[in-house]
């Protein structure tokens, strides 16, 4: 029997009815005679509402207790997606992560899944039930606690499972159509991709689509499963993410990610030696802090200044490691700021292409935003900006690439 790994999002399970509405489409799919597992978010904004309780009750909660706070709102929705779909009459069980099999690594709140052992999933399959896994959440092979995938996290759990069951397609169902060409909730005339390649998406992703997180995509291409995004709210195809010889496209950019949730951290005058950029970042990487953009003057003095941004949650911690390391080193202090966002290009075909990086900083030109830090590789270019710019600056680069119109302007007309 064909096995069919689908997962519903936070908003495809937002109420009661949409909980119903997800079993009808769950049942459906079980009675065309596949072997059905479903993997679901928490209803809504419950993870963001459970993070602001525990912010009422400590300004630094452990992280093992987050865990076991956060992962209850994937349990809610779990166990009410197997009564709506009792109801319909057909035979269903939920699991939580560690039952699903999902072992991560130790790492609370953004653990790593290390492998997924299928047994149970696969035992519930066979005795013809449709088997509803809690999403985001994971057993540490380490020390048996509950983890969990970091925001998200629902999208890397659905793809693991499909990976260990051997499904040809991991479904994702959301609240858009598919992967656009920039979030349509900024773009409205971004459209929506028939399909894109692993290391196309994981870049969009990295850099803030947050359609899916990137670490489904990574695990995705590492395991060849295809995921298809597609919405909830409609039965039209989605978008196909899967391997780039398969994804017919002559467009140089692919799409305009941005990502609000920056920070940025500047330590002034350290000393201008060997050494000094390795013991701030090893002391980040130690706490999991993932650093971004990174960016270090050269005044001709004997200091420097060394810039780098990281997300808004990791903030405090890393100002807290920051601040030590400044003290060390004899810097005069370190300096941080909010109120930034990020604005990208992907693609490709970027690579070969010269003057594609100058398009982007034209259009941002045209409209007056003013670029702190900019940072490149062989399928992206990104700028820092103003966070209250990031909409004009998203849709202007948008369409100096003409990626909203039917016929993209072909590779050949991408200069300068
Ligand atoms: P879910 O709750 O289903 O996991 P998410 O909110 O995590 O949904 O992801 C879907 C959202 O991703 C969309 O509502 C959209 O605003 C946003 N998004 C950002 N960039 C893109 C993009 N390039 N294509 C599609 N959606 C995008
Ligand atoms: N509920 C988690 C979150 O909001 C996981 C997910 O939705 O994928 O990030
Ligand atoms: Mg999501």
């Amino acid at each position: 029997m064909r096995i069919v790994v689908q997962k519903y999002g936070g908003s495809s399970v937002a109420t009661p009815e949409r909980i119903k509405a997800v079993a009808r489409r769950v049942v459906d799919a079980r009675r065309a005679g596949n072997a059905v597992v479903v993997v679901v978010s928490a209803m809504g904004d419950t993870t963001d509402e459970l993070i602001a309780l525990a912010r009422q009750i400590s300004d630094s909660p452990p992280k093992r207790e987050m865990d076991m706070l956060l992962a209850t709102g994937e349990q809610i929705s779990i166990a009410l997606l197997a009564m709506a779909i009792h109801d319909l009459g057909e035979p269903v069980i939920s699991l939580t992560g560690p039952q699903g099999g999902i072992i991560t690594d130790s790492a609370h709140t953004k653990a790593k899944i290390l492998e997924v052992e299928p047994a149970r999933v696969r035992a519930e399959l066979n005795q013809g039930r449709i088997v509803i896994v809690a999403g985001f959440q994971g057993l540490s092979r380490d020390s048996a606690d509950i983890t969990t995938l970091g925001r998200g996290g629902s999208d890397t759990t659905a793809v693991a499972l499909a990976a260990a069951l051997g499904a040809d397609v991991c479904e994702i169902y959301t609240d858009v159509k598919g992967v656009y060409t920039a979030d349509p909730r900024v773009v409205p005339s971004a459209r929506k991709l028939a399909d894109i390649s692993y290391g196309e998406m994981l870049e969009m992703a990295s850099l803030g689509a947050v359609v899916l997180q990137p670490r489904s995509v990574e695990y995705a291409a590492q395991h060849g499963v295809t995921i298809h995004v597609r919405s909830s709210f409609a039965h039209e195809e989605g978008t196909y993410v899967r391997e780039e010889k398969l994804v017919e496209r002559d467009m140089v950019v692919v799409g305009v990610a941005h990502d609000t949730n920056v920070a940025k951290v500047v330590l002034v005058d350290v000393p201008d030696r060997p050494g000094v950029a390795h013991r701030l970042f090893s002391a980040l990487a130690a706490e999991h802090i993932n650093v971004d953009m990174i960016v270090q003057s050269t005044k001709q003095e004997k200091t420097t200044d060394l810039l780098f941004t990281v997300t808004r949650d990791d903030l405090p911690k890393t100002l807290e490691i920051a601040d030590a390391v400044a003290k060390e080193l004899g810097a005069t202090g370190v300096l941080h700021a909010t109120g930034l966002g990020k604005v990208s290009i992907v693609g490709a075909g970027m690579v070969s292409n010269p003057g594609v990086a100058a398009r982007m900083f034209g259009a941002l030109a045209a409209n007056n935003v003013n670029i702190q830090v900019i940072s490149t590789s062989e399928i992206k270019v990104s700028c820092l900006i103003d966070l209250d710019q990031v909409p004009v600056a998203v849709r202007a680069i948008h369409e100096a690439f003409g990626l909203g119109e039917e016929q993209n302007a072909p590779a050949t007309s991408v200069e300068g």
